[in-house]
């Protein structure tokens, strides 16, 4: 847990918290909750325990000595008179600790217990603590529960943290209580079955961003690729030819040049594998054969791809406004004038120029006005309040939207700098060259599978049918165009 968690979260007795919860922990009727352990969780449970009406009675090794810390409600006794007193009975204390509490056996027989430990690392093959809490506890019936709530998001309240509690239990009677105590404590209990499944529940608060992994490594490795491309074609390739020192650039102007075509790139790589499943299933004749693992995973992290490429058109929006703040911007801008001065020139207005730049811009701000909005839509807030229907529509045809804006950007950007000699340093192509390659590859797939072959063969595929059964299959009418809307969604 992280260092905050380990902070004293509860008020100690006397601080004057919690007069009137008393008065209502101290109903007759109310349940009683035992909680083993004294630590950070135990503390922040029995709070939030008592806040929310329940009497508390907590079982410590050394209960005069933790006492101070509890709220006054709760009770802090020995371990085994907590046990004898609760039917349902919290294990806080660590999972390499459990086998210390077997003595308790008898009086947690028939009884319900709430393992709520999680492992240092995540654990694959082996028994999980929940699982080996039953087997030393036969006679009782453990409930996986609570492990990814922190002691912090007990102390804060269900509003503050997330409010989710999962749990599973081999005893359906045990498992109805622990839910029953979750509503109570404002949190939303989610049922995940057997004690099978506790593994599952343990392995949830270590993992550390697993979706992210490949979109972050693809985003980094081709700002990488794209720095040094750029980095040699402006500033080495000048430097070394003519002596002419650009290394002022690496900080601004190459991370500027780098990140759109990190962007744009990022964004083809949302929409090609949606291209790359429908050619596979045209190819296969049939949507019963499962994809390779590896367009698997990739249609699965196409909102993180998305995501990614929103960051970097956000960040070369950013750079591109400063850029006329910088000493050297204005140097230039004096230097030119100066120059036009000096030649007697009056007028340096350019028609084709102006009108290229006020395109190139308008384009670029459509393009990051959309990704704005895929981004917002991509919020589980926002999808939620959306049907299947509507997010397709959002995430298909608004996104394509957004990369026809983004490379319409691009094209303008590059203009007639593709056929002009002088932008092949080293005979490297111009970096919006390489850029373009990806997505108008993928806008000219995309407009092949609306071809009306092409998109009523992939909806009857998605509906069904199949190359090699010979069974008769005819599409009702007003579906042909849902196949041309989700030919590339899958
Ligand atoms: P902690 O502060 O170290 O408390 C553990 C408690 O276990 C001790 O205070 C101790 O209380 C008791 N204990 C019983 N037998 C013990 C023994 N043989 N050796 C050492 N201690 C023994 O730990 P914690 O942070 O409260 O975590 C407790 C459990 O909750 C762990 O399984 C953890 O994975 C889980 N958890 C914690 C958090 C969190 O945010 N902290 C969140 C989710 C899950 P006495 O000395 O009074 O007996």
């Amino acid at each position: 847990m992280p260092d905050e968690m380990s902070r004293l979260l509860i008020r100690g007795r006397g601080d004057g918290g919690g007069g009137s919860r008393h008065l209502e922990a101290s109903a007759p009727g109310v349940p009683l909750i035992g909680i083993l352990g004294t630590g950070d969780f135990s503390r922040s449970l029995a709070t939030r325990l008592v806040a929310s009406g329940y009497h508390v009675v907590v079982g410590s090794r050394t209960p005069k000595r933790s006492a101070a810390t509890f709220p006054e409600e709760a009770e802090v006794t020995s371990q085994l008179e907590a046990a004898n007193q609760a039917d349902l009975v919290f294990v806080a204390v660590f999972p390499e600790h459990h086998s210390t509490l077997v003595e308790l056996k008898p009086a947690l027989a028939g009884k319900t217990l709430v393992d709520v430990s999680n492992g240092l690392q995540i654990n694959r093959d082996r028994v999980s603590n929940a699982e080996q809490l039953a087997d030393l506890f036969p006679e009782s019936c453990v409930v996986k529960g609570f492990n990814t709530i922190s002691a912090w998001t007990l102390q804060a309240g269900p509003r503050d943290g997330s409010r989710q509690v999962f749990l599973c239990s081999d005893s359906q009677k045990a498992k109805s209580a622990v839910t029953q105590l979750c509503h109570r404590m404002g949190f939303v209990p989610v049922d995940v079955g057997l004690l099978s499944s506790s593994l599952e529940i343990e392995n949830l608060p270590l993992h550390l961003f697993p979706s992210w992994r490949i979109p972050v490594l693809c985003t980094l490795s081709l700002f990488l690729f794209f720095y040094l491309y750029n980095f040699l074609r402006d500033v080495v390739q000048p430097y070394v030819t003519a002596g002419k020192r650009s290394f002022y650039k690496m900080p601004i102007e190459t991370v500027n040049v780098t990140l759109p075509s990190v962007a744009l790139v990022m964004l083809a790589l949302v929409y090609l594998p949606g291209l790359c499943a429908a050619v596979l299933q045209l190819w296969r004749g049939t949507k019963y054969r499962r994809f390779p693992g590896w367009l698997d995973r990739w249609l699965a992290g196409r909102k993180q791809f998305g995501l990614c490429s929103f960051l970097c058109a956000a960040l070369h929006a950013v750079y591109s406004l400063c850029l006329p703040m910088r000493k050297s911007a204005r140097f230039k801008l004096m230097n030119a004038a100066f120059k036009q001065v000096k030649a007697g020139q009056e007028d340096s207005w350019v028609d084709e120029d102006v009108w290229r730049m006020e395109l190139y811009l308008s384009a670029g701000i459509m393009a990051l006005g959309l990704l704005a909005f895929l981004a917002v839509a991509s919020l589980p807030s926002v999808a939620n309040t959306v049907n299947w229907r509507e997010f397709s529509f959002i995430q298909s045809s608004i996104g394509y939207c957004a990369l026809s804006m983004a490379t319409v950007h691009t094209l303008l950007f590059g203009w007639n700098r593709a056929f002009d000699s002088a932008q092949y340093r080293w005979h490297l192509p111009p970096t919006f060259l390489l850029v373009l390659i990806l997505p108008l590859a993928v806008l000219l797939g995309r407009l092949a599978l609306l071809a009306p072959c092409a998109a009523h063969q992939l909806q009857k595929i998605r509906r069904g049918w199949e190359k090699n059964r010979h069974i008769r299959f005819t599409l009702p009418d007003d579906d042909c165009h849902n196949g041309v809307e989700e030919a590339s969604h899958v």
